[in-house]
């Protein structure tokens, strides 16, 4: 019997390890007749991490792998003009000489590479190689900007560095879940079945969700507040407005560990339970029970995710969450801490590879002259090489091509015509670059249709690398899989304009197993050490949580010693009064929408769109809207409504359920211009994003809703590809 192969699932955060097995015993080799791979996907009960737990996205991982493949390089000379199939050689060319002039005419800074966070931790390291070391710019920036970044900012303010300090295992141990801007049970279902589990059978466990909605998480909870969005801050002043009010904090771990507590309770003095209540448009004594909660568990474990992250001030709130661990001592022990969710399933090993424009590999930052030197020096590269400056964010290269100072765009993995805000004017900008490159698994994509040059890159499955989950684990995750067509890994095809380029020395890589044993060497003695954690050592010893020295063991928590990594070794309090949403709602626009995921689908779907068993799970978008709201304005269940913002409509079927708070309404993010027609979230959304992490406010802003009486069937055509963008295909 063929032995399983042992990787980790590719979609979310949680990172669950898979085995994966050929379907046929003709098949040894995963090939069917009609040469379609079919795999079976099973949890892998020896993974840390997920103990053998799988969800639908999981276990439905391996159906798409050979559907709708880019599969040969193409090119085109302007968006208008068909793409016709082009020689590797052909579109490297292309690139080298194109990136050649901009850094002749215009400079380093007029280069841009957009990534993701599906991208292995080698595709990262390769990347910020080549653009902020060879190339000598920081605009490298990737999809975890509008995912993590706030987490990172909280972390590293509050913490003198990024890292969640938690683990899996603190779900089981904790005697209170906080949970904050995170609807677990749908979007991180098997960290959430843990921690469901613990609840369940530990009567004195309590679970706090604050959440807009009602949603699957929240129906468990022994209490949910439905807090006014945006109004998070608020709320977490008010609870520890109460703690410090009932002595219920921890004084010799706040003297001795941290600092700036007096700001803070100052700030706190204005956070009463009645004056909370107002502003969260909940009941004082829902306020007054939560603090009970925090105050009554030995042990407390907050969590939370693109709720919180995904705000004009997501910075401040992750500091406020954090505050309150800090006030109460409940940090760096087991079942206690601040533990970010991540979205995406290599996010993290993006952090420690420098995949943000302010960053550089080993969590260290560009604007520290120590930290660019010593990247310089491992690199070969003359002093001065990389920027001092921060890069271009996500957001920031949209604007930089309205204002023509972009001259070439590089995105890889990612859809930014679905992901980013404001998608319009995100449109219309990408249609001013003067030569975008797409590198891509799938085709077509909404992205695809704004690229000059497209690449095929393998994907999971086909190539070998490294990801972290949010715990700090890293996993192995092998080929299994020949790559399709003429597709190569992301990051040979960067290491490989690297060379052409003229760095043939910073480029000599034979595998990824060489990239990761370089990128390792750049974590020693860093917080994020793992130069231990070889391709060698995790195929020997499995999946592994850093910090992880040659000489030491796996770290399960962070801070047990109770030293932050500030230079004091203190934790810092940012004390902090809410300044609201960007956009709060007005008389124009007198609703407030709020986005999200759903159980089955994974960010634009590019690949759940292609698995049968999920679209009939979620065939189409919708609002939700609360029966007072429809009612007053028309709309009846089912019924179809048009949700207009001041930058752009979106047309869906009406959900009416008391689910949602009146005032609010819910969209999810997944269905782009492939998926439906007009049905796109982020044609309403705005990109005023934290000033801290630069993270855009992808999950609020102001609306205005009308029903729609229409016999047409055209709008919310969905869950099959639009022939329109189909036909853009002239291979
Ligand atoms: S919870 Fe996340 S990582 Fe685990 S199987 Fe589901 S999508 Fe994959």
């Amino acid at each position: 019997m063929t032995a399983p192969v042992k990787t980790l699932c590719p979609y979310c955060g949680v990172g669950c390890g898979l085995e994966i097995l050929p379907v046929a015993a003709s098949a040894s080799n995963g090939s069917t007749e009609k040469g379609i791979e079919k795999w079976k996907v099973r949890g892998d009960r020896s993974h840390p991490s997920s103990q053998g737990m799988v969800c639908v996205k999981g276990a439905t991982v391996a159906e798409p792998l050979g559907c709708d493949r880019l599969l040969h390089p193409m090119m085109r000379d302007s968006l208008d003009e068909p793409f016709r199939a082009a020689s590797w050689d052909e579109a490297i060319d292309r690139i080298v000489a194109h990136i050649q002039t901009v850094r002749l005419t215009s400079g380093a800074d007029a280069l841009c590479m957009y990534g993701s966070g599906q991208f292995q931790t080698e595709d990262y390291y390769v990347a910020q190689k080549l653009m902020k070391g060879c190339l000598g710019t920081n605009n490298f920036d990737a999809n975890s900007r509008l995912c993590m970044s706030s987490a990172v900012a909280g972390y590293v303010q509050s913490l003198g560095s990024d890292g969640p300090p938690c683990c899996y295992e603190d779900l089981e141990l904790t005697d209170c879940a906080f949970i904050i801007g995170a609807n677990m049970a749908e979007c991180h279902p098997i960290a959430f079945n843990r921690l469901r589990r613990h609840h369940k059978q530990n009567a004195h466990v309590k679970m706090i969700v604050v959440d807009p909605r009602a949603t699957p998480t929240a129906d468990v909870a022994d209490l949910h507040l439905a807090i006014h969005p945006g109004s998070d801050i608020d709320l977490l002043n008010g609870i520890g407005h109460l703690l410090l009010k009932w002595g219920a904090i921890d004084s010799p771990f706040i003297d001795e560990c941290t600092s700036g507590f007096a700001d803070y309770a100052k700030v706190l003095e204005h956070y009463p339970p009645q004056r909370v209540a107002h502003l969260c448009g909940i009941q004082p004594e829902d306020v007054e029970a939560a603090a009970r909660y925090w105050r009554d568990a030995q042990q407390i474990l907050s969590l939370w995710s693109m709720g919180i992250n995904q705000s004009s001030e997501g910075t401040a709130k992750v500091r406020s969450i954090i505050n309150l661990h800090l006030m109460t001592g409940s940090i760096g022990r087991p079942g206690s801490g601040p533990f970010s969710l991540t979205g995406q399933p290599n996010a993290m090993g993006g952090r420690e590879a420098g995949g943000l424009s302010n960053l550089l590999p080993g969590y260290r930052s560009v604007k520290n002259s120590q930290h660019r030197a010593e990247v310089e020096q491992f690199w070969h590269l003359p002093s001065g090489q990389i920027s001092a400056h921060a890069g271009r964010s996500a957001w920031e290269m949209i604007t930089g091509l309205e204002a023509g100072l972009v001259d070439f765009l590089w995105i890889a993995a990612t859809n930014p015509a679905v992901s980013m805000p404001d998608l319009e004017r995100t449109k219309k900008a990408l249609r001013r670059s003067p030569l975008t490159v797409y590198q891509d698994a799938y085709y077509p994509s909404e992205t695809a249709a704004y690229a000059h040059i497209l690449l095929p890159a393998t994907q999971w499955s086909e190539k070998a690398g490294t990801m972290t989950n949010s715990e700090r684990m890293v996993t192995y995750c092998p080929a299994f899989r020949s790559p399709m067509g003429e597709a190569k890994g992301d990051w040979e095809i960067f290491a490989e304009v690297g060379r052409r380029l003229g760095f043939a020395e910073q480029f000599q890589f034979s595998n990824s197993a060489d990239v990761r044993s370089e990128f390792i060497q750049l974590t020693r003695d860093r917080p994020c050490d793992q130069s231990a954690l070889s391709h060698a050592y995790l195929q020997e010893n499995g999946p592994t949580q850093w910090p992880c020295s040659e000489a030491g063991q796996p770290t399960q928590r962070l801070y047990t010693d109770r030293h932050f990594l500030t230079p004091d070794g203190r934790a810092r309090f940012g004390a902090y009064h809410s300044k609201g949403l960007a956009e709060p709602p007005d008389a124009e626009y007198p609703y407030v929408l709020t986005t999200g995921r759903l159980y089955g689908h994974w960010h634009t779907q590019a690949r759940t769109g292609r698995i049968e068993k999920i679209r009939q799970m979620h065939p189409n978008p919708f609002v939700e809207i609360h029966p007072r709201d429809a009612q007053k304005l028309g709309i009846e269940d089912k019924g179809l409504v048009e949700i207009r913002s001041r930058r752009g409509a979106a047309c869906c079927p009406a959900v009416v359920t008391r689910a949602i708070a009146p005032g609010t309404v819910f969209l999810p993010m997944h269905w782009g211009a492939l998926w439906a027609e007009q049905a796109e979230v982020n044609a309403l959304t705005h990109p005023i994003a934290c000033p801290d992490s630069l993270e855009p406010e992808l999950k609020a802003c102001a609306v205005q809703l009308a029903p729609i009486h229409t016999a047409s069937t055209d709008f919310c055509k969905t869950s099959q590809l639009i022939p329109a963008i189909r036909d853009v295909v002239h291979d």
